[in-house]
């Protein structure tokens, strides 16, 4: 292994340059296009990306259950193409909990320490303390047959953290589960990943569920990793189409870059007017680029902005009205703004308006 800087003792798990490709010849599927990544100690970190992206692909090599045609693993700078999955301190939660049905709530967390041949009073506590930890103290007698789904995830979960790997592996552990016990787990899994301080890896394709949960999320597709960054970073300063897209409500303007001064762009839109944007990372654009804008960012006016149209949809969602504008230059733009209790948005199916972008809500994306 190469000599490791103090930087890179905080990185748990390296992934280098890595493809993976199913089949042979002509007729391979290249699952993972050269992805190099690294996780670091006690992150929360997600793989996100739409079906088929590579993340389970991905994760799945972490735990060792498949091997990279190229590239190389690395857990605390060492490769780990030899070591099998049992000998990895690393364990998986997967999407169906794989509970056993006829054992207890807390025969089932004991399960893995009794295979490991740990003492009896260790395993006790051991035990208990996770049940604490997943907070199913409670039910520790009851079969796993009869507990909810939920219930269920949380003992799928006391049972992987149980004989202490270093790292979790999580793959869509939450899908299974209705919208608002999804939304608590979302809650749950971050408490029990900051008091445990072990490294989560996250495999989801829900961009909301990673946003509320990582400290880091990698954005996928094709077998290709678009951007690394916060949730913040990725939302507020997204790379590319594909990762402005792929991360919530947005809308895409195409402009001319009339200048780039101290890293911003000065660019024109096709309704004439000007306005400054941020640059994606590494970006340097010439000629037509296209900017972003989160809806939230605009607002509708009756009069001025730097765009204008007419009002196509307008949507209510409780919290919010999104209004979708049909501009001049032929695009939607949509706008969404926050709701008064007393006091509709104001505008109407047909009505013509101007559309304000604060002043630094755009970004040019890459290419
Ligand atoms: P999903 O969210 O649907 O699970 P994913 O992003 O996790 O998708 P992977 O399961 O990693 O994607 O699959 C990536 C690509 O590799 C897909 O095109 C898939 O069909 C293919 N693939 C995965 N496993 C195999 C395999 N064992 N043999 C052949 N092709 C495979």
């Amino acid at each position: 292994p190469e000599p490791s800087g103090p930087e890179d003792k905080r990185v748990a798990i390296e992934a280098r340059g890595i493809v993976k490709e199913f089949g042979e010849g002509p007729s391979a599927l290249r699952a993972l296009d050269d992805v190099s990544i690294s996780i670091r100690e006690n992150e929360f970190f997600t793989l996100l990306g739409p079906s088929g992206c590579g993340k389970t692909t991905l994760l799945r090599m972490i735990a060792g259950f498949e091997y990279p045609t190229e590239g190389a693993i690395l857990l605390h700078g060492e490769d780990i193409a030899g070591l099998p999955p049992f000998k990895r301190p690393v364990n998986t939660v997967f999407q169906s909990y794989a509970l056993f049905p006829h054992l207890t709530v807390e025969e089932n967390v004991a399960f893995g320490l009794e295979m490991l041949g740990r003492s009896k009073a260790e395993i006790k506590s051991r035990v208990a303390a996770m049940l604490k930890l997943v907070r199913m103290e409670e039910l520790a007698k009851r079969r796993t047959d009869q507990i909810s789904g939920g219930q269920a995830q949380r003992v799928a979960l006391a049972r992987a953290l149980a004989p202490g790997p270093k790292v979790l592996l999580l793959d869509e552990p939450l899908s299974a589960l209705d919208y608002k016990l999804r939304k608590e787990m979302q809650i749950e899994l971050k408490r029990m990943q900051h008091e445990t301080g072990i490294t989560f890896v996250f495999v989801t394709h829900d961009q909301e569920e990673a946003l509320t949960m990582s400290d880091r999320i990698a954005v996928m597709s094709k077998g290709r990793v678009l951007q690394v960054g916060s949730p913040w970073d990725i939302y507020d300063k997204p790379a590319d189409r594909f990762v402005a897209d792929f991360i919530g409500e947005t809308n895409f303007l195409t402009a001319s870059v009339l200048g780039i001064e101290n890293g911003l762009a000065r660019v024109r839109l096709k309704s004439g007017a000007e306005i400054v944007a941020t640059l994606a990372e590494g970006v340097s654009p010439k000629g037509e680029a296209t900017i972003v804008v989160r809806p939230e960012h605009a607002r509708a006016v009756t009069s001025g902005g730097q765009v204008a149209g007419a009002v196509e949809n307008v949507v209510y969602f409780g919290t919010d009205t999104h209004i979708h504008v049909r501009l001049d230059a032929g695009d939607i733009f949509m706008v969404r703004q926050q709701n008064r209790r007393t006091q509709s948005c104001g505008f109407e199916v047909g009505d013509r308006v101007g559309i304000e972008i604060a002043s630094d809500a755009a970004q040019v994306l890459r290419d």
